[in-house]
């Protein structure tokens, strides 16, 4: 079986996408099998893997609504995992989904028939409560959340909590926090060590041990539609998923 997880926050710019990624890639290096999920319209973790937004036949959108079977929608990326791409159509998804049924069920029901064939099924959510982000959490096991260790992001975090409480109880019992991760850190920032003493104080083990730095090759990678690895192996960021990998393959042995 394999362990469903959507990476996500409603604020934008804390490292989502480029978490997902590259968990993608480090994980497939570490010999799982992966499938990323990109359900933002931005259509970023599908160019960060290597496939042209522009270029699709079939999408995320199609999925959604039915129009398509998972199997014409996936795409093997060059580094070692597949992805279900998305562009700009899938902001459409939101209003044409309001009619159907089950809308909030749609993403978990297409993923079914593939879990055997994975280890991890990544989900890239989009920055906001929306109905694909109900989609995302209502499909998963369990949720990553990226965050930047700043004085706003703690409130962030309730909002989200909140969030996951309600999904619990109306469409998704099992869901489960996997780990918050903090991302674009700096060391050097007292703030920074502050919220994270605050966030082990309210989470405990549930914070990742490893950080993903701040580290301008992983800012650089997705611009040649690359994960870290086929960019800058050597990286302090290519290291530091790497690390998650390996933490998160630690925590999931069985999946
Ligand atoms: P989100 O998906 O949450 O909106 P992104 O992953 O797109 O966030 O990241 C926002 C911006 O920050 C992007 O330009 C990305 O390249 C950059 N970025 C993300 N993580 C890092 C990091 N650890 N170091 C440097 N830049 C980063
Ligand atoms: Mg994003």
């Amino acid at each position: 079986m394999s362990r469903v997880i959507a990476v996500t926050n409603q604020k934008g710019g804390v490292g989502k996408t480029t978490s997902a990624v590259n968990l993608a890639a480090g994980l497939a290096q570490s010999g799982q099998r992966v499938l990323l999920v990109d359900l933002d319209p931005q259509g970023n973790a599908t160019m960060g893997s290597g496939v042209d937004k522009h270029a699709l036949g079939r999408s995320v959108y199609h999925l959604l609504l039915g129009h398509a079977e998972l199997d014409d929608v996936k795409a093997a990326t060059e580094h070692g995992y597949d992805v279900l791409p998305a562009n700009r159509e899938l902001g459409g998804a939101e209003v044409e989904l309001i009619e159907l049924e089950r809308r909030e069920l749609r993403l978990r029901e297409a993923l079914v028939k593939v879990r055997s064939q994975y280890d991890f099924v990544l989900i890239d959510c989009p920055p906001a409560l929306n109905l694909l982000t109900v989609n995302g959490l209502a499909a998963a096991d369990g949720v990553i959340i990226p965050m930047q260790c700043e004085y706003y992001a703690l409130e962030g975090l309730t909002d989200l909590v909140n969030t996951l409480r309600r999904v619990r109880q109306a469409l998704n019992p099992k869901i489960e926090i996997d780990g918050l991760l903090r991302t674009l850190y700096d060391p050097r920032s007292t703030l920074a060590q502050q919220v994270v003493a605050q966030l082990e104080q309210h989470f405990g083990d549930k914070v990742f041990k490893t950080v993903i730095p701040r580290n301008i090759r992983l800012a650089e990678a997705p611009s040649y539609g690359r994960p870290i690895f086929a960019y800058d192996k050597s990286s302090r960021g290519a290291l530091a998923y790497l690390e998650l990998a390996a933490e998160l393959i630690k925590r999931f042995p069985g999946k």
